[in-house]
C-alpha cells in the first residue's frame, strides 16, 4: 500500500526525520491558506499523485511549454496560479504511463535553498533477507539512470536484524554520501530515524529523493532535509496498522484491483489476452507459465483463494471480463477443502449471470471431480472441459485463435 508524499512526510516527521513545513490542500483557496501559514519567501506547490518524476512531468491539458507538477512560487498569487494550473488536470510523468494521473490533492511546502541533493532509500534486500539502506551522492535524478550509467555511485548497506541499526551503519551512510563533520552526524541521525520508521510501520520501501543539504545562512549551518518521500507498506502487515490504513487513497488504485480486494481476491492486471482464474498462488504461477509455454500471455493473475464460493467466482468472472483485453478465460481449480461440484456450480451460475462472451476452458481436479465435470457438461453452456494443466492451456490457446 502506497501513500502520498505529504502523508509520508507527516509520518516520517513523527519519527524525528527532518522535513520542511507544509500543508495538504484540496482546493486553490486551501493552497493559498496553506502558504499563508508558511514563513516564505519561497513556497513549493507539489502535485500529490502516487508516482514520481512529477517535477519533469507535463500536464496533458496545459501544452508542452507549461511547467510540471513541482513548482516554485515567490508570492501568494504565484501559489494560487500554480494550484489552479494543477488541480483537476492530468499529470503525465515517466512513472504514470501515457494516460497520466489526475491531480486531486496538492502539498504546499516551504521552499528550501538547496546546496546539494542526495539519494537515500530503505528497502528489503531479498537476497540477504535484511533491510538495506541504499545511498548515493547522485540525488534529485532518476536513480535507475544512475544505477545504469554509474553503478559505483550507489552504495548498499545492510542492517543485521539481530543488532538493529548501529552507529557504524550511520557512519557508513554518511561515508557513502561523502559527508564529514556535522553533516555526517546529521546523515547518521536521518538514517537511524528512517530505520525506526521502516520497522515501526512495516514499510516495504522508503525512498528519499532528494535528501537535500541546505545552504548555510547567517549563523545557522547547513542542514539535511527530506524534500521528497515515497513510502509503501507491506499490505500483509496492514492489519497491525489501522491508523495507516486510513491514509489509503483508493482513487490512486487500479479499479479492478480495488474491486478484487473487496472480495478478498488477489488480482493483478497483466498485458496478455488470456484471463486466468485459479486457486492458490502457486497454481496461478504454474498456469501463467503454461499459457506462455503455449505461445500466449496471461491477462491477469487472479487467485480466488482457498474458500472459493459462488459469490467469489462470480466477482472474479466480472473482474476478468471488465478487462477489454481478455479474449478467453482459463479456469484452473484444485478442489481440496473446496469440492469440485460446488466450484462447478459457481462457475455455471457466474457464466450465466455475466453472459459470457469469450471462450471458457475449465480444468477441475480433486474432490468430487466427476460430479463437477458432469455439472459443467450438463449446463448447456459452451464450456470446454480440460483434463490436466497442459491440456487446458492448449485448449484455451486454440479456442482464442479460433475465435479471432
Ligand atoms: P519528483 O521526484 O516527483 O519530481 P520532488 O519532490 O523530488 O518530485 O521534486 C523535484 C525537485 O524539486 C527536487 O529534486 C528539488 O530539486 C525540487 N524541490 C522539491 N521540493 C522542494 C522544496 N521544498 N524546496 C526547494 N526545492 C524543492
Ligand atoms: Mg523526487
Amino acid at each position: 500500500m502506497n501513500i502520498h508524499e505529504y502523508q509520508a512526510k507527516e509520518l516520517l516527521a513523527k519519527f524525528g526525520v527532518p522535513v520542511p513545513a507544509g500543508y495538504a490542500a484540496m482546493t486553490v483557496d486551501e493552497a493559498v491558506d496553506a502558504a499563508k501559514k508558511l514563513p516564505g519567501p519561497l513556497y513549493v506547490v507539489k502535485a500529490q499523485i502516487h508516482a514520481g518524476g512529477r517535477g519533469k512531468g507535463k500536464f496533458k491539458e496545459l501544452g508542452p511549454d507549461a511547467k510540471g507538477g513541482v513548482r516554485l512560487a515567490k508570492t501568494l498569487d504565484e501559489v494560487r496560479a500554480a494550484a489552479a494550473d494543477m488541480l483537476g488536470n492530468t499529470l503525465v510523468t515517466v512513472q504514470t504511463g501515457e494516460h497520466g494521473k489526475q491531480v486531486n490533492r496538492l502539498y504546499v511546502t516551504d521552499g528550501v535553498d538547496i546546496a546539494k541533493e542526495f539519494y537515500l532509500a530503505l528497502l528489503v534486500n531479498r537476497a540477504t533477507g535484511r533491510i538495506s539502506m541504499v545511498a548515493s551522492t547522485e540525488g534529485g535524478m532518476d536513480i535507475e539512470t544512475v544505477a545504469h550509467d554509474t553503478p559505483e555511485k550507489i552504495h548498499a548497506i545492510d542492517v543485521d536484524p539481530a543488532t538493529g541499526f548501529m552507529p557504524h551503519h550511520g557512519r557508513a551512510v554518511a561515508a557513502a554520501l561523502e559527508l564529514k563533520g556535522d553533516l555526517a552526524k546529521q546523515a547518521a541521525n536521518v538514517a537511524s530515524k528512517l530505520y525506526d520508521a521502516f520497522l515501526g510501520t512495516d514499510a516495504e520501501q522508503i525512498e528519499i529523493n532528494p535528501l537535500a543539504v541546505t545552504e548555510a545562512s547567517g549563523d545557522s549551518g547547513a542542514k539535511l532535509m527530506v524534500l521528497d518521500a515515497k513510502v509503501g507498506f507491506d499490505g500483509n502487515a496492514m492489519f497491525r496498522h489501522k491508523d495507516l490504513l486510513a491514509l489509503r487513497d483508493e482513487t490512486e488504485e487500479d479499479p479492478a484491483e480495488l474491486e478484487a480486494s473487496k472480495y478478498d481476491l488477489a488480482y493483478i492486471k497483466l498485458d496478455g489476452d488470456i484471463g486466468c482464474m485459479v486457486n492458490g498462488a502457486g497454481l496461478a504461477m504454474a498456469t501463467m507459465d503454461i499459457i506462455k509455454l503455449n505461445g500466449m500471455f496471461p491477462a491477469n493473475f487472479l487467485d480466488v483463494g482457498g474458500g472459493a464460493n459462488k459469490e467469489k467466482v462470480t466477482a472474479a468472472f466480472k473482474i476478468i471480463l471488465s478487462d477489454p483485453a481478455v479474449k478467453g478465460i482459463l479456469v484452473n481449480i484444485f478442489g481440496g477443502i473446496m469440492r469440485c461440484d460446488i466450484i462447478a456450480e459457481g462457475i455455471v451460475a457466474a457464466a450465466k449471470e455475466v453472459n459470457l462472451s469469450v471462450p471458457l476452458v475449465v480444468r477441475l481436479e480433486g474432490t468430487n471431480v466427476q460430479q463437477g465435470k458432469d455439472i459443467l457438461a450438463n449446463s448447456g453452456l459452451a464450456i470446454v472441459p480440460a483434463n490436466d494443466l497442459g491440456d487446458a492451456a492448449q485448449k484455451i490457446v486454440a479456442e482464442v485463435k479460433k475465435a479471432a
